[in-house]
């Protein structure tokens, strides 16, 4: 559990992480997937923090299958596993958010 609670704070505020990283994973739908298909974050509400680089460092991503704030990326020293986003999913997503996919 120490280490779901560790990897969740790498949910957020996580630009840089994943402008590191090589592979990023989502604990909301698990997708895997590569930082360059990014193309959502949050953060940046007005012009001086668009030019702020602590502001840009700060943003949050979004999963660009699903939209959720729920990409962990591998700088972040974490598995990008389908068993470990399974397990985040478990630990912080499935009660409040989508349901899973039907096959
Ligand atoms: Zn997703």
């Amino acid at each position: 559990m120490n280490e779901l609670l560790a990897a969740y704070r790498y949910l957020t505020n996580n630009y840089a992480q994943l402008h590191d990283s090589k592979r990023c994973g989502c604990c909301n739908c698990m997708e895997i997937f590569r930082p360059e298909e990014i193309v959502g974050w949050l953060g940046l509400d007005t012009l001086e923090q668009m030019n702020d680089p602590v502001a840009v460092a700060k943003q949050t991503a979004m999963c660009p299958h699903c939209g959720a704030e729920a990409v962990l990326g591998d700088k972040s020293g974490f598995p990008i596993h389908p068993n470990f986003l399974m397990k985040m999913n478990e630990a912080w997503f499935q009660r409040t958010m989508i349901r899973p996919k039907t096959k």
